[in-house]
Formats: structure tokens, sequence, C-alpha cells
């Protein structure tokens, strides 16, 4: 390597490193720079299938060793809007899949009765591609080692709408350690993408009350998309 290709990957670490910090509470010195939104990858399922090759049986992190399967993620490679999560769980971790327990459930109402979507014509993913013990909260060096493979992820589908889900996936994507008590009901930008953070379905489930919330969420990103809005007027 070169001393400028030293000096480039240096500097990339450390910006990686103080991303992971904001994604797990803490602060970052100064707001990040604003990235011009990149087109899509020309072949986003290619691109995909790239970042998964690369991941290969991955031992980045102290997480390979507890897991039984990497979940990569699934959905549309063409989606126009991405749903980003915190780790897989245990129903996650045993079917390779982002979202299929009971949280996912609910997510998959939200899509499908509140967006009028189908689930296949999303993304859903995960900062982290393997459960953590006992679903404890992702790590700063975990978060270090995976977030790469997101960050690839965006840039090849090149969604028009994230959805940040709960404190881990809003933080992350708005780099930022504020609560998302504070965050929701905001748009933000994640490297020129729309992004909006909502609560958790997890959350939901213990807290239903908040379901009218991430209502209101989901009309923003109804309104970002420029889909009809049920009950708004022209
Ligand atoms: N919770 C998450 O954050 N992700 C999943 O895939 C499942 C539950």
């Amino acid at each position: 390597m070169s001393e400028q290709e030293e000096l480039l990957a240096d500097l990339l670490a450390h910006g990686r490193f103080l991303e992971s910090l904001s994604s797990v509470g803490v602060p970052r010195p100064a707001a990040a720079p604003a990235h011009p939104g990149a087109p899509r990858a020309e072949d986003p399922a290619a691109a995909l299938a790239a970042v998964r090759e690369t991941l290969g049986d991955c031992h980045r992190c102290k997480l390979w060793s507890g897991r039984r399967t990497i979940v990569f993620g699934q959905g549309d490679p063409q989606a126009e809007l991405m749903f980003v999560g915190e780790a897989p769980g245990a129903d996650e971790d045993e079917q390779g899949l982002a979202f299929v327990g009971r949280a996912g459930q609910l997510l998959t109402d939200i899509i499908e009765k509140g967006l009028k979507m189908k689930r296949s014509q999303v993304w859903i993913g995960n900062i982290l591609k393997c459960r953590p013990p006992q679903n404890r909260n992702p790590e700063p060096d975990e978060v270090l080692s995976c977030q790469p493979f997101l960050e690839r992820q965006i840039d090849a589908i090149r969604p028009r709408v994230i959805v940040g889900l709960g404190k881990f996936g809003g933080q992350w994507l708005l780099k930022t350690a504020e609560p998302i008590s504070r965050i929701r009901g905001r748009v933000g930008e994640y490297r020129g993408v729309k992004v909006v953070p909502t609560w958790h379905p997890a959350y939901l489930l213990r807290n239903p009350a908040a379901k009218k919330d991430v209502w209101e969420d989901m009309k923003t990103v109804l309104r970002l998309l420029g889909r009809p809005v049920p009950g708004a007027r022209d």
C-alpha cells in the first residue's frame, strides 16, 4: 500500500469508528459531512450478490461463534423503500431471514396493511448480520465490523426512503446519539437518501399505543414516495 492509500484507509476507518460510536449512543464530535446522493448500482442484484460474497462465512467479530446463520437481509434489490433494524433474533438466526419473528409479523402488517405494499417489494435488513447472545444490544466493535456491509447494501439498492427501526436503526442512519423518542417524527438523510426513523416493532408489541406514531411516520413515507396517503386531501 502506498503512503497515500494508507492515509486514506486510516481516515475511512476513523470515520467508521466515529459512526459506530454514535450508533451505540456515544455522541460523535462533529456532524458527518453530507454526501451527494450516488446513483443506484447499475445492477443492484449483482451488487448485492458481491456484498454477500465479500461477507462470506464472516468471522470479523465475536458474534460468529454463537450464530446459526448469517442474516444478510432480503427483498427487492430495486426497492424504493428499505427498512433497517438492529440485529437478528432467535427466529431470524434459525431461518436466515430478517424480521420473521413476532416483531417481523408486525412489520409485515405495517408494510401490507399500512403502506399497502408487499413485503417482497421492499428491502429488509439489519445493522448486524449475526444474532447477539440473548438478544443483547449490539456492541461498538460489532457495529464497526458489520457496518461496511450495510453501507454497501444501501449503496447497491439506493432506495428513495429508508425507515430506521428503533434506537439502533434510527441512530445509525442519522449518525446521532439523540434518543429515538426525539428523532422520530422528523425526516433525516443518509448519504442523500431520505430517512424516516420510527419505533421498533418489538417496542410496539410492548407498547401498542405507540402504533399511532408509526402510522404518522408511515404517512410521511408514503408522501416521500409520492404514493396516495389514506385520508389526505389532494
Ligand atoms: N429485530 C431486529 O432488529 N431485526 C430482526 O431481524 C428481528 C428483530
